[in-house]
């Protein structure tokens, strides 16, 4: 069979389209892992889900439903330490010695072309090893599923020791494809592999593109809090996540009728405790380590001499390679690699940081761009730092200014999709766009080509219920071209009902609103009266309050009212 895929392979004949292959290199959690992977006693380790877990449970303990009771009466200590343990027992085996090897054999699937083809993984065995398998068959539809592969690869790895296996795996997917050049496309950590790959092998010329999908490129706080166990979770913010995860607000609402879920941020501080343990020796952990907190974390898990492999490796990537990410993309670009980065934006760190992120990774890690903190603006007039593009005809400060991309690893060519959640790239008509246009055409050269794909962007996430902006400006802007206001139902089931809208520091009248009825996925334009003030750069709140469903929900989003000049592109 493999013999078949790899002849059907090499003789694909070029076509008019672009037929470069396609290298996806997968995040932390998303590639398989085990012992014996793909043998008769295969016994699949990674990745770890709730999944996993709760089958774990269910099949210890068929009275479940008697520990959610337990929970219910304040339990949770017991449940949680419970869930650890249960975590315990499949996990122990994906425990590191201290110097970062293991002793159990821990593998990933093959990294053969001919067995990483989109082509063959979605064939073999159910798919159970294709990574981002709904992204990975959207784009292998849209190219070649032949030509499109997936970089397996063992998640314990560091960066660099991982940029060494994808450099072998690029030179055999052009081996097997007769192909000059691939291109790569990233989500989370992968991006870190690639940035690797980039930083120690300067003088390959293999890679036509590289499209980095919410990278960890400078790593994320929320490592910190992984390790440490650290008990401060907050449950608004898990609340967040879940109805990012859950993607419909009616699912979420039963979610939080359930009496149990309020202590899941007790059970979840109890259970990290029992898993922590898990992952101290796993180079990668350090290298997904923010700069900040990574000599905390060396000095507390790491011995200088039984783990010094690890520390050679981290502070390589954390002293050298993470301060010149700029520089090795510029010398990437210079050499004519098309490079992007999408990164989400506009929420709050899930574990309990004030950060602007796309849940797990600060946006300024992944990007490199100034940002404020989370609910907090640039004051009035802000001027952008310009230390990577100081062009002048260049605006990288967001609408909402709260983000300065002129201090960006790549200035020109990141675009932020705000309220863009970490996992949800492949879930979301926008990001999935944005980011197949990039991958598979040529029309983005940056941030400027296309003016439906701004540099500040604005995702369709359906969990944010509605979108709005002014008719005539760049959304996020307003002046007095602009005569009305646009809002956009985002879910595609229930309608929705406007009952305000109101700007903060504005004498402006919206007509007509309190009957304003929004079908799904469709948009209303409503009429307002009064004047702006002839201020330019300066920080507007607007507020729409709606009805969906059966709650009131309000919805504030920052703008830049520009009146003293013609609204900027
Ligand atoms: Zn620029």
């Amino acid at each position: 069979m493999s013999a078949v895929l790899a002849f059907s392979c090499c003789i694909f004949a070029g076509a008019a389209k672009d037929d470069t292959p396609v290298i996806i290199v997968p995040g932390f959690i998303e590639t398989v892992m085990g012992i014996d992977i793909d043998q008769k006693n295969e016994e699949q380790l990674w990745p770890f889900t709730a999944r996993t877990l709760l089958g774990k449970i269910i099949a210890d303990s068929p009275t479940l439903m008697v520990r959610l009771a337990g929970l219910a009466f304040g339990r949770f200590d017991k449940f949680g330490t419970r869930i650890g343990q249960d975590a315990e027992e499949i996990l122990y085996k994906l425990t590191c010695n201290p110097d970062g090897s293991s002793d159990y054999g821990i593998e990933s699937f093959s990294q053969d072309p001919e067995r990483c083809s989109a082509g063959y993984l979605a064939n073999y065995k159910n798919g159970k090893y294709l990574a981002m398998a709904d992204f990975v068959k959207d784009v292998a539809a849209k190219t070649d599923p032949n030509r499109t592969f997936v970089f397996c690869y063992n998640s314990q790895l560091d960066s660099l020791a991982l940029a060494s296996q994808l450099r072998s795996f690029i030179k055999a997917v052009k081996d097997c494809t007769g192909s000059e050049t691939v291109r790569l496309c990233s989500h989370s950590y992968g991006g870190q592999i690639i940035a690797a790959y980039f930083y120690r092998y300067p003088d390959d010329s293999d890679v036509a593109k590289a499209v980095m999908i919410y990278p960890a490129l400078a790593g994320t706080d929320a490592i910190k809090h992984i390790l440490e166990a650290d008990a401060d979770v907050p449950l608004d913010d898990i609340l967040v996540y879940a109805e990012n995860l859950l993607r419909s607000p009616a699912k979420f609402e039963k979610l939080l009728k359930e009496r149990h879920f309020r202590y899941l941020s007790d059970f979840a501080s109890f259970g990290l405790a029992e898993v922590a343990d898990m992952w101290r020796y796993w180079s990668s952990m350090y290298a997904l380590c923010s700069n900040e907190y990574y000599e905390l974390l060396k000095e507390e898990f790491l011995d200088p001499v039984e783990s010094a492999p690890i520390i050679e490796a981290n502070d390589l990537i954390h002293y050298d390679m993470t301060p010149k990410l700029g520089s090795i993309f510029a010398a990437c670009q210079a050499k004519g690699v098309d490079l992007a980065i999408v990164s989400g934006c506009g929420i709050k760190e899930c574990l309990g940081g004030d950060d602007n992120t796309d849940v797990l990774l600060p946006t300024k890690l992944a990007t490199g761009a100034f940002c404020s903190k989370f609910g907090e603006h640039f004051s009035d007039g802000y001027v952008a730092k310009g230390t990577a593009c100081s062009d002048p005809a260049h605006n990288h400060v967001s609408p909402a200014m709260d983000i300065d991309a002129s201090t960006a690893f790549l200035p020109d060519n990141t675009w932020f999709a705000q309220r863009a959640f970490h996992g949800g790239y492949s879930v979301q008509d926008y990001t999935m766009t944005l980011i197949e246009k990039l991958l598979l055409t040529d029309e983005l050269k940056d941030v400027y080509s296309d003016p439906a794909f701004p540099q500040f962007g604005y995702s369709d996430n359906v969990n944010m219920g509605i979108h709005f902006c002014f008719d005539e400006s760049p959304a996020g802007y307003l002046s007095s071209d602009d005569h009305a206001i646009v809002i956009k139902n985002l879910d595609k089931v229930a309608p929705v009902k406007v009952l305000s809208v109101t700007a903060s520091d504005l004498d402006l009248e919206f007509d007509a609103v309190k009957s304003t009825v929004i079908l799904p996925g469709k948009t209303v334009t409503i009429p307002y009266s009064g004047e702006l003030p002839a201020v330019k750069a300066k920080r507007i709140d607007v507020t729409v309050k709606y009805v969906a469903g059966a709650s009131v929900n309000t919805l504030t989003r920052g703008f830049t009212l520009n009146n003293s000049v013609k609204s900027a592109d």
